[in-house]
């Protein structure tokens, strides 16, 4: 048996899966990362003791704990160098959780485990070579060929959403112009919704204000909202841009797309299928398979349990 943590800047997830990656108990925690990093990591330590409670299993069965942290994690040392969601900079994650869990640990970056999760038994499952990107409050970037995480030498590559796709653009996260996050995440799409609703207050995106958030854009733009419609294609368009540079360098069997916006399905795989196929570079082999993520949450859990 083993056991998966997701740890996100709101809130850690964890559930005791068996060997044939199926979730047999789960548990949650808030995250509350304004705290002490040690407080954050005894919490982790006590959903560990929790899930085997809940298993009745003994620290003995099970091979292994794996976390999938926000930020750049030092695999070989277990230390998160940098984490931007949860204000941690140099944290000894493992070697302060063994104080509490007596079992081998792992550690990844989160977007890097989400996408071994689809890859070992979601959307990408079968496939040799899969790039996961997850749409989120940021953009998540997951490199998988042949079966094994690419991330670089120093664990810190694979980060997709800060390569540039407007040079001297909007100002990113990551301090530097133009990223592909600053275009691509949930975040910029409600930016893009909320500049047009000024501009518009005709738009049914006006009546919502600061409660306006992606899932409300595509309904808008659902119900006939021209304003609305030409944000989700501005945004699809930028989407699409991206995902035609990731193809162009890795040509991977498959792009699996993450994040909220996965419940959007064919509404926004169509439009942005036909984009990638009029844009890719090589129009002479096939446009590799772009599907969206079927885990869910569970995919950052199941990859990070079987890192
Ligand atoms: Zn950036």
């Amino acid at each position: 048996m083993r056991i998966g943590i997701d740890l996100g800047g709101t809130n850690i997830a964890a559930a005791l899966l068996d060997e044939h990656m199926k979730i047999l108990c789960r548990m949650n925690l808030p995250t509350r990362s304004e705290r002490p990093y040690q407080e954050v990591i005894r919490d982790m330590g006590s959903l560990v003791h929790g899930l085997m409670r809940m298993g009745n299993v003994t620290p003995d069965m099970i091979r292994c704990v794996g976390i999938g942290s926000p930020g750049t994690p030092e695999k070989e040392s277990g230390n998160i160098l940098f984490s931007n969601n949860l204000n941690w900079h140099n944290v000894p994650l493992l070697k302060e959780l063994a104080q509490y869990v007596p079992i081998p640990m792992k550690v990844d970056n989160d977007a890097n485990c989400a996408a071994l999760g689809e890859y070992l038994a979601g959307a990408a499952k079968g496939c040799t070579s899969a790039v996961m990107v997850t749409l989120g409050t940021g953009v998540g970037g997951g490199i998988i060929l042949n079966g094994v995480i690419y991330d670089g030498v120093n664990h810190a590559g694979a980060e997709i959403g800060h390569t540039v796709l407007c040079s001297g653009g909007e100002l990113c996260t990551c301090g530097r112009r133009g990223c592909y996050e600053a275009y691509a995440s949930a975040t910029a799409l409600i930016r893009m919704g909320r500049q047009a609703a000024q501009q518009h207050p005709e738009s049914l995106l006006a009546t919502e204000k600061e409660s306006l958030n992606g899932l409300r854009i595509f309904e808008a733009a659902e119900q006939g909202d021209t304003v609305a419609q030409q944000v989700v294609e501005e945004y699809l368009f930028y989407v699409a841009e991206g995902i035609t540079n990731v193809i162009n360098v890795f040509q991977p069997d498959v792009i699996v797309i993450g994040g909220g916006i996965c419940g959007q399905g064919e509404k926004i795989l169509t439009p942005i299928r036909k984009q990638v196929e009029a844009s890719v570079f090589c129009k002479q082999v096939s446009v590799p398979k772009i599907v969206t993520a079927t885990l869910g949450n569970d995919a950052g859990i199941i990859g990070a349990a079987f890192l």
